[in-house]
């Protein structure tokens, strides 16, 4: 399965903000953007000069900050797009609610894991159960009903345990939570209200429909 393995905090700086791609280290100081500001890399060596944004580059960062947030490839995201064309609805809103319902995000959501792709290596380490299956695919559509747990033999991982501390008691209106139990379950598709991603889908689907 291939992955973008390049650093996190150069895409941040790409999309100009916080994309929350580290986890724990994003809320603090050691946060490049908190460090460096949102000049994109490479703009102060080459001494490049700002020009004013076409209407297609500005819907070219949108789609690949949207594909960031969620580490999800070209051929994929094109894919995910397609998928959202064929469905019911706004085109953008099938989109956001495809890519929140794939189980590393629901993971991470959930609070067992500090970023999305923590959540995937987890996913990935079959860590976790759907509906009492091991499911160790990251982009697993997760259904409204279904019951995600961590595994018995992974009860005790500290990067789990870890990560619920810090999310405290809110989990998304979408999702239930029994954090002693270490299970979370999806209660419906999330609105677009509902899904916590600064970002404008629209400018997505013009990117694609251009
Ligand atoms: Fe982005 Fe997090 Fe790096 Fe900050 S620390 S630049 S939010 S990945």
């Amino acid at each position: 399965m291939a992955r973008y393995i390049g650093p996190s905090c150069r895409l941040c700086r790409r999309e100009g903000q916080k994309l929350f791609l580290k986890g724990e280290r994003c809320s603090t100081e050691a946060c490049a953007i908190s460090r460096r500001g949102t000049n994109p890399p490479g703009s102060y060596k080459q001494g490049r000069r700002m020009r004013k944004p076409s209407d297609y580059a500005i819907r070219l960062r949108e789609k690949q900050k949207m594909r960031r947030i969620y580490g999800i490839l070209e051929k994929q995201f094109r894919r995910y797009f397609q998928r959202a064309t064929r469905m019911k609805g706004m085109t953008g809103t099938n989109l956001l609610q495809l890519l929140e319902t794939r189980l590393d995000n629901v993971v991470f959501r959930l609070g067992f894991a500090p970023s999305r792709k923590a959540a995937r290596q987890l996913v990935l380490h079959r860590h976790f159960n759907v509906d009492g299956q091991i499911v160790n695919i990251p982009s697993f559509q997760v259904s409204p009903g279904q019951v995600i747990n961590v595994r018995d033999n992974s009860k005790d991982l500290e990067i789990v345990h870890d990560s619920l501390r810090n999310i405290g008691e809110d989990v998304v209106p979408w999702l239930q939570l029994e954090k002693p139990k270490l299970q979370g379950k999806l209660l419906s598709i999330p609105t677009r209200e509902e899904i916590p991603v600064e970002a404008q889908e629209q400018l997505v689907v013009e990117y694609y429909s251009r």
